[in-house]
């Protein structure tokens, strides 16, 4: 199965596809953090994403079309992907959409988690990771870790990302709302879009995801 989450920051994308990878058995992919990674490793690419990523602005289609294509022909991928974070443009949807045939694949569902901006404005200002690999994500008034500061998984410290300042959160609300939207209408025009209410609790979302992919509540790939 492959798939694509679409939401605004916050709306739980991450939290969902590490939820619904483990029940489908398949890998996920997370454009935000390849270029995260890119950026703390200082390669030529992160130098370059990291000026956009400071701002809140979209990396240029050019180098995230390439980088995410490319990742995506690896054979980790061929049983299956959750494509979290991309396609975040129309034209990043439509070379998906071209490139994919070639890889023998295609898109079967597109889900969007729907959270109105307020909701989103507040989960954000609140939301902690921890700085191991897997950023296990908290949030302090929703979902805080057991002992403060501290990741529940794995030990680690927990800071807020660089991008969460209101000012950048504004900014990346905006070109959600503005831009990312138009992947939302191009999945629904095709018939393959799957539309969540985000603004309820994690499991309830998780279940009603699965049953909408026609999963069954017992399957485990
Ligand atoms: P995220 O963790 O998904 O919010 O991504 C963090 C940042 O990475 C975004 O604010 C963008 O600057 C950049 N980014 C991630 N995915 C994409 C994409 N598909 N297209 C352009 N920029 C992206």
């Amino acid at each position: 199965m492959n798939l694509i989450l679409i939401g605004a920051q916050g709306s739980g994308k991450g939290t969902q596809s590490a939820l619904i990878t483990e029940r489908l058995g398949v890998r996920p992919l997370a454009s935000g953090d390849i270029f995260r990674i890119a950026v703390s490793q200082g390669t030529p690419l992160g130098l370059e994403a990291k000026t956009y990523m400071d701002r809140g602005d979209l990396v240029p289609d050019d180098i995230t079309i390439h980088l995410i294509l490319d990742l995506l022909s690896g054979p980790e991928f061929a049983p299956g992907v959750i494509l979290d974070g991309f396609p975040r443009t129309r034209d990043q949807a439509r070379a998906l959409d071209e490139a994919l045939p070639r890889l023998g694949r295609t898109i079967d569902k597109a889900i969007y988690l729907n959270v109105p901006r307020p909701v989103l404005r507040e989960r954000l200002s609140g939301r902690y990771v921890c700085t191991a690999p897997q950023q296990h994500v908290y949030n302090i008034k929703t979902n805080p870790p057991r002992n403060a500061g501290v990741c529940d998984v794995d030990g680690s410290p927990l800071v807020q990302r660089t991008d969460d300042t209101p000012e950048k959160i504004e900014r990346r609300l905006r070109v959600f709302f503005e831009q990312t939207i138009e992947v939302v209408h191009y999945y629904r025009a095709q018939h393959k879009l799957i539309e969540m209410d985000g603004n309820l609790p994690i499991a309830v979302v998780s279940a009603g995801l699965l049953e909408a992919l026609g999963v069954r509540p017992d399957y485990v790939a």
